[in-house]
């Protein structure tokens, strides 16, 4: 990103949530872009910000036109100029006029955010149209939006081909995603663990099968632990349970077996007469749990044995949680693991969270401070680790 003098266009991740009135309600995204803009800005560079907000063609008004009162960035504009401490300056269109007409004078030192990537039929087409219309406004392009990397969109991958090689580059916060998810990947620092957790084993396959060469201990939480447990002759009551991928679970146990991969499965659990925050509770054996009963959390027992195989190990990879997190009486298993992943964290060891819905879970135990590295990309960090090449980062090193 060694950008001198030059208009940069610079896909960012600017998908914040926003509420009723439009107000941001979690700045994050616009948090993790801010490096690398203001170092752009310190080069004497001129920024076209590019960036998506939402789904504004899966949500199109009833007239079938586009909602753009809801959908545009312009909601992000005074917000933005305020962490910059500049005028940003707004685009009504991508690739239109007022967009080719403000990029051509805009000055170094300057900001222009263009209006909803999504309001184009070519983003999400890939389409090669608009994604050279959109090269045309720069001299060159800077890929920051990690969050969209694993898809190949006009103004995430395609746009890059109209850049000669020197011409392109990562933004900052794609460099540490890729370092961090590289360094987790290629771990060196042994005993490697990776907790997986979540609703789905169907969400996950991939990741676990990629994680198999890799790790030493594999712990397995959340509801897709319950058709692993079904697979080793357990009953499970009416827990979580994907019948059709009961064969795959006791293949992946026997690869884990023949590669030597330690799996962890909760011993225990809490479980719950219905899937409601204020269903009764109680601690049961995993593989015995009463019909009409479900588990909603792993349990004690499970809480300490996996505490102790994380705060062993060296590299640490957690996506997804133990339990339903979201009820404060299944968020316990969670929490525990957020301080054991921390606790190994302090003595030394590297951890990464990332993928899915880990971040809302380690944000919500008020740890991310204290683990190595979040994440900004829930679909886009869970493809890396699955070991796909995304989209967005083949773009810019072709
Ligand atoms: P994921 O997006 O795959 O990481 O899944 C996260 C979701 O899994 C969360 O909304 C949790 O509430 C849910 N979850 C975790 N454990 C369970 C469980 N034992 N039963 C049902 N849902 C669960």
């Amino acid at each position: 990103m060694k950008f001198q003098n030059k208009k940069v266009l610079v896909r960012v991740d600017f998908n914040v949530p926003l509420d009723k009135a439009y107000n941001i309600t979690d700045d994050t995204r616009i948090q993790a872009a801010l490096p690398t803009i203001k170092t752009l800005l310190q080069n004497n560079n001129a920024i076209i910000l590019a960036s998506h907000l939402g789904r504004p063609m899966k949500n199109l008004k009833a007239d079938g036109s586009i909602d753009t009162a809801k959908f545009t960035l312009k909601h992000l504009q005074s917000h933005l100029s305020k962490e910059l401490d500049l005028e940003v300056q707004f685009a009504e269109d991508t690739i239109g006029d007022d967009a080719k007409t403000k990029s051509e004078y805009l000055k170094p030192g300057e900001v222009l955010l263009l209006e909803n990537t999504r309001f184009n039929e070519g983003e999400k087409k890939g389409d090669l149209e608009f994604a050279k219309q959109l090269s045309l406004l720069a001299d060159v392009y800077v890929n920051d939006a990690f969050g969209t990397a694993h898809r190949a969109h006009g103004s995430t991958a395609t746009v890059a081909q109209f850049f000669e090689k020197e011409e392109k580059s990562f933004g900052l916060l794609m460099q540490d995603e890729i370092k961090n998810a590289s360094k987790v990947l290629n771990a060196s620092d042994k005993p490697f663990t990776a907790i997986v957790g979540g609703a789905k084993v169907s969400d996950k396959i991939m990741l676990i099968d990629e994680l198999l060469k890799k790790v030493n201990h594999l712990i397995i939480g959340g509801g897709m632990a319950y058709t692993f447990l079904k697979a080793q002759g357990g009953k499970i009551g009416k827990s979580l349970f994907e019948e059709d991928k009961v064969e795959l679970a006791k293949n992946l146990l026997k690869q884990a077996a023949e590669k030597g991969v330690e799996i962890h499965l909760p011993k225990d659990s809490i479980i719950a007469d219905k899937f409601d925050k204020d269903a009764s509770f109680k601690v049961a054996p995993s593989m015995e749990i009463e019909d009409g009963w479900m588990g909603l959390d792993i349990g004690p027992e499970a809480k300490n044995d996996f505490a102790s195989v994380i705060e062993n190990s060296k590299t640490i990879l957690w996506n997804g949680p133990m339990g339903v997190f979201e009820m404060e009486n299944f968020a316990s298993g969670t929490r525990a693991m957020a301080h054991a992943v921390a606790y190994a964290t302090a003595q030394g060891a590297f951890s990464l969270i990332g993928g899915g819905d880990s971040v809302a879970a380690i944000n919500q135990t008020g740890l991310q401070e204290q683990v190595s590295y979040v994440s900004t990309g829930g679909g886009a960090m869970l493809e890396f680790l699955e070991g796909k090449e995304l989209p967005g980062i083949a773009a810019i090193n072709q």
